[in-house]
């Protein structure tokens, strides 16, 4: 089995999804994502989800990830594994980086990454470079990323652009510009808006099943809405 068949099982295994992969001159670059109730499953059951209340799911996400890339190590296919995790004080913007690197991951005019598989509902927590690592295996989704391909470019040929006008308070009205106080604001009182997962990211035709699980999605409000004050 090749590295990358045998990473990609492991953190699928874990709950994470590889999105995109990419051969460069340093090594071998994948991008690390989650999707779906495999990921939300995994951190509620991970024992970060209760003793690292503020944040369960970076404090998960890092320990998972370095696990995986320890036992990998351990299995003896290791080739220097280097890590750098989204929420990492000095980490890139990886809109900006993934999105100009990886042909299967670009920028939606909502502003969010879009991947073909999974649509909106993904999100990056990764970014892995195997320093050196040549070997390339075609029997995976993710080897797939190796191959030459045309950019992943959705958004240019969608007719009509559903979800910029799916939101009832237009916090989308202008492409790739989010008005997250619109949002906000009415979420205070209406919370199943986004509780449902967010009309706007709702109404693109691409990852419809990979929308968020339900609690999931409540949490992620939950997160959001905290950083508003209820009352003016
Ligand atoms: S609905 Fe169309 S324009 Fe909007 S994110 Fe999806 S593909 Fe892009
Ligand atoms: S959660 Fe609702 S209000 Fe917020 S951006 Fe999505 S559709 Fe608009």
């Amino acid at each position: 089995m090749s590295r990358l068949v045998s990473l990609t099982r492991a953190l699928e295994q874990a709950g994470f999804v590889v999105l995109d992969t990419l051969e460069t001159d340093a090594g071998l670059e994948l991008a690390v994502g989650s999707a779906g109730q495999p990921f939300w499953d995994a951190v509620t059951a991970s024992p970060e989800w209760a003793a690292v209340p503020d944040h369960p799911v970076d404090a998960f996400t890092r320990r998972a990830i370095t696990d995986v890339l320890a036992a990998e190590g351990a299995a003896g296919t290791d080739a220097a594994a280097r890590v750098t995790f989204v929420f990492d004080a000095d980490a890139p913007n990886f809109v900006v980086l993934w999105t100009q690197r990886f042909p299967r991951i670009a920028q939606s005019d909502l502003g969010l990454m879009i991947h073909p598989k999974y649509g909106l509902w993904m999100a990056a927590r990764a970014h892995i470079l195997l320093h050196g690592y040549r070997e390339i295996s075609a029997d995976t989704d993710s080897a797939k990323g190796l191959k030459q391909q045309p950019h992943f470019d959705p958004c240019a040929s969608c007719s009509g652009k559903p979800c910029l006008c799916a939101c009832p308070v237009g916090a989308f009205l202008a492409p790739k510009t989010f008005e997250y106080q619109a949002c906000a604001a009415h979420l205070l009182s209406n919370p199943a808006c986004f509780s449902a997962g967010c009309d706007a990211r709702a109404a693109c035709p691409y990852g419809q099943s990979w929308q968020l699980p339900p609690d999931q999605a409540h949490y992620h409000q939950s997160r959001f809405r905290s950083g508003f004050p209820t009352h003016s």
